[in-house]
């Protein structure tokens, strides 16, 4: 027991995260986490995830990541948000009911406004419903600001003209041609914005036979490949829309494009190991967490009053943050996954150089 603390204390303090919350209700046995990693730039926001996790310590770790995540997301998305995240132990199919829910909203609620949470993996807008009973501090409702996937195909569709315009001087995206890996929620949108702008040599591979079925119905000129052919399409841009960790080391020697963007989140295996293959590959690289935030400036909006108008005005500006990251990366010499970070770090370190002096409101 002694020694499971030591080491919270020790990876909060190598990260710098601020609070670390467990909770538990003995009535419905609900159990959990709430990670608070940085809130220099505001309420620490993150969904809440139900897993079943094989242990605590298993839990904590991907609670401390997934919130750390979140700190870089909302502060590279221009946001004024922290990060945060909670994550739920247990069997997503047994464990659900509305007390369940009530229960996890009071503990976001006891939090006083630091954590903000929403939907998440095994977590739906109806149960968000429930724990908005109890709190506040709550995004992503049903009715609020809605499916928040086109939103995000949108903001990677603006970071893949913003990497065309970066590497060829034009964001014509008609010109080029593109390999969609997925095309689930988020892709089956981009492809749509591809086409609407005229995109005519297009692959895409998904495993999911319908909606291979409705592509094939809706786009007879988008040519369909196989899952592991997808990587070595002759095409300009590859646009992973599917699982986290397909840019690795079996993969990247494949790849032809010579831009990557797309929706997918934890796009690269091993973050720096990866990136820097891809630099060295001279493929131009959207850093996934800045291409997909689309997501999170969407729900940002609901804490402010909802309109559609400014959250597409607020996800135009990824392609432009992308075009400072691609930037930098040729500039200090570094990938572009990590020039996006020193681009989301600096933007924290100014924010709270100007909070140091005294002023009364
Ligand atoms: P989705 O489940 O609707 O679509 C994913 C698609 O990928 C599915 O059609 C699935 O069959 C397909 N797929 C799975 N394995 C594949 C493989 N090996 N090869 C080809 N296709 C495969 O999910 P989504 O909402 O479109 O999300 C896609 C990615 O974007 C995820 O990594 C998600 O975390 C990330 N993301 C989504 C959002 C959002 O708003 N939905 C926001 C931020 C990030």
């Amino acid at each position: 027991m002694k020694e499971k603390k030591m080491s919270v204390f020790k990876e909060m303090a190598c990260h710098e995260f601020e609070q670390v919350i467990y909770f538990y209700d003995a009535y419905t046995d609900l159990k959990g986490i709430i990670v608070i990693h940085d809130t220099t730039l505001g309420p620490a926001l993150g969904g809440a995830r139900i897993w079943n996790y094989e242990s605590e310590d298993e839990a904590l770790f991907d609670c401390l990541r997934l919130a750390r995540g979140m700190t870089y997301k909302s502060a590279a998305a221009g946001l004024n948000l922290g990060g945060g995240k909670a994550v739920i132990i247990g069997d997503a199919t047994k464990i659900k009911s509305e007390a369940f829910f009530r229960a996890f909203g009071r503990y976001v609620q006891s939090v006083n406004g630091r954590y903000i949470t929403a939907e998440d993996v095994n977590t739906t807008t109806q149960d968000m419903a429930y724990v908005a009973m109890e709190t506040n501090h709550v995004v992503g409702l049903e009715g609020r600001s809605g499916n928040p996937s086109p939103i995000t195909a949108l903001g990677a569709f603006y970071g893949i003209k913003a990497a065309l315009q970066y590497r060829h001087k034009t964001d014509d995206v008609s010109k080029f041609s593109y390999a969609i890996q997925g095309i689930g929620e988020t892709g089956s949108n981009l492809l749509r914005y591809l086409v609407e702008e005229g995109a005519k040599k297009i692959y895409v591979a998904d495993i999911n036979q319908k909606n291979l079925d409705r592509i094939r119905k809706s786009y007879p000129e988008v040519k369909i490949v196989e899952p592991n052919d997808i990587y070595h399409q002759e095409v300009d841009v590859f646009v992973p829309c599917a699982l986290g960790g397909v840019l690795n080391d079996e993969t990247i020697p494949k790849i032809k494009a010579n831009i990557i963007c797309g929706t997918s989140n934890n796009v690269l295996l091993d973050e720096e190991k990866h990136a820097d293959m891809l630099m060295n590959k001279d493929i131009l690289y959207a850093p996934d967490f800045v291409a997909n935030a689309g997501g999170v400036i969407n729900v940002y909006h609901e804490i402010h009053g909802y309109k559609r108008e400014n959250v597409i005005a607020d996800v135009k500006l990824i392609g432009e943050r992308l075009f400072e990251i691609f930037k930098i990366s040729d500039e200090q010499k570094i990938n572009t996954q990590h020039a996006a970070k020193v681009f989301a770090e600096n933007r924290i370190k100014s924010v709270k150089e100007i909070h140091k002096n005294f002023i009364n409101r």
